[in-house]
């Protein structure tokens, strides 16, 4: 990998922030389970002493209380991080991931899932930013001109192998190697088709949504989403109300954030189907693969969705398997970073099912797009019935905030992952001191 940097560089500190967004003052972002969600980031900033000045700038994304929590666990990783070779992290991402991953005493809090991992997952994602702003290329190109083989070595393949062969994983990678030149331009052309969940929070009036509704498909969106599950004559009237303003012709999604049991699941899905929901997310628990099978097999046409939850890709490994999903729903700050993103990539293609990522809250969108373009430019190959979610939420924060036209989120052209804030904003929603929660609190 390319830099001007001296050799010796070294990672000379891991700062974490704590900052929260007041969003639940708007109810932007209700859902059935989140009804006054505060958008938060755990914010993670590697330093480093090489002349070039770059930082590696990521963030796991919570939403509210527990923020503390999850700076602390990202704190607890430090000490495996400051004082390594800048040059040696770079050029081999895979084997940083697994040392964070496998450290003998911190696992006992996972092993991979919740707070930790989601720990190790930011302080990756920062690696990864690095190391592609030393390369000079935004995340996705970044991945999408490494090699079949130095992508394979990316991938922790333990506990993978009965789904999932690096052999497999090499043939997949392999396959797209030819076309990659002409999605890459394509991609630059017109992007990456996206969907948007703005119209659809719980909290909105009947009034609001549908003039929401409307405006997403003018401005080109193909796809949109409800929140359901609080109250089912709500859904059925909201639900109504959104494909009459939509029309036929354009997809409603609904998204129950994990609220039902299985049966009932069932039941209240029959009640909306009338409508034509194209997927149902997180029907119920993020953990129930039989669960999401069950609901699978009883709602057919309706896809089933899950992914903003799920812990690692041992457990997309088995919804895959028992072919409890439709729909892949990576996210970007909830598995142990780009390098686990790559596997659950490569499994999704391995059983042909589609990847259309979970993003909104803070900072996800900003990061996920990357592994979408990447997925489409060197492992899956297509964005046929793929679409990444878009919420116009915050990115006024971010340096490099997504850009979106006629539907599309455009290749984003600086170098890194996309996750750096403004200054102005780490200092000014810094939690809880920043003048924006002093004057609250
Ligand atoms: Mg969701």
């Amino acid at each position: 990998m390319s830099s001007a940097a001296p050799v010796s560089a070294r990672i000379t500190a891991l700062d974490v922030l704590d900052v929260r967004f007041p969003t639940s003052e708007h109810l932007d972002g209700s859902d059935a389970m989140n009804p006054e969600p505060d958008y938060s980031a755990a914010y993670v900033i590697l330093r480093t002493d090489a002349t070039d000045g770059l930082e590696g700038h990521a963030l796991a994304f919570t939403t509210g209380r527990g923020n503390n929590v999850q700076a602390a666990a990202i704190a607890a990783l430090a000490s495996h991080v400051v004082g390594l070779s800048v040059e040696e992290i770079c050029a081999d991402l895979g084997a940083f991931s697994r040392s964070l991953v496998h450290d003998p005493q911190l696992r006992w809090l996972g092993p991979e899932k919740g707070v930790i991992h989601m720990a190790t997952g930011a302080v990756v994602n920062a690696a990864w930013d690095l190391a592609a702003k030393r390369a000079g290329k935004p995340v996705w190109r970044f991945l999408s001109e490494m090699s079949p083989e130095e992508l394979v070595g990316q991938v922790d393949f333990r506990w993978l192998s009965d789904a999932l062969t690096s052999q497999e994983a090499l043939d997949i990678l392999r396959r797209a190697e030819p076309g990659r030149q002409k999605r890459i331009a394509r991609l630059l052309e017109r992007g990456y088709p996206a969907y948007t969940t703005t119209p659809g929070w719980l909290g909105y009036s009947d009034e609001k949504l549908a003039r929401l509704s409307r405006e997403a498909v003018a401005d080109g969106f193909a796809l949109i989403k409800l929140k359901v599950g609080a109250s089912l004559d709500d859904d059925i009237r909201r639900m109504r109300t959104a494909r009459e303003a939509v029309g036929d012709g354009v997809r409603i999604a609904v998204d129950a954030n994990q609220r039902w049991d299985v049966a009932e699941a069932i039941q209240w899905m029959r009640e909306l189907a009338p409508y034509r929901p194209y997927w149902i997310e997180e029907p119920t628990s993020p953990d129930d693969i039989l669960g999401h099978a069950a609901v699978r097999e009883a709602l057919s046409p309706i896809k089933v969705a899950t992914g903003e939850h799920v812990a690692n890709r041992v457990v997309f490994k088995q919804l895959l398997q028992a072919g409890a999903v439709d729909i892949v729903q990576i996210d970007a700050a909830r598995v142990g970073g780009v390098n686990e993103n790559i596997a659950i990539l490569l499994l999704a293609a391995k059983f042909g099912v589609p990847v259309c990522p979970h993003a909104g809250g803070v900072g996800l969108c900003e990061m996920v797009q990357h592994l979408s373009m990447f997925d489409y430019v060197a492992v899956s190959g297509t964005v046929e019935d793929r679409v990444i979610e878009y919420v116009d939420h915050l990115h006024e924060h971010f340096v490099d905030p997504v850009r979106i036209g006629e539907g599309h989120y455009l290749a984003p052209a600086l170098p890194g992952l996309g996750a750096e804030m403004h200054q102005a904003s780490l200092k000014e929603y810094a939690y809880p001191d920043g003048p924006v929660w002093s004057a609250r609190l």
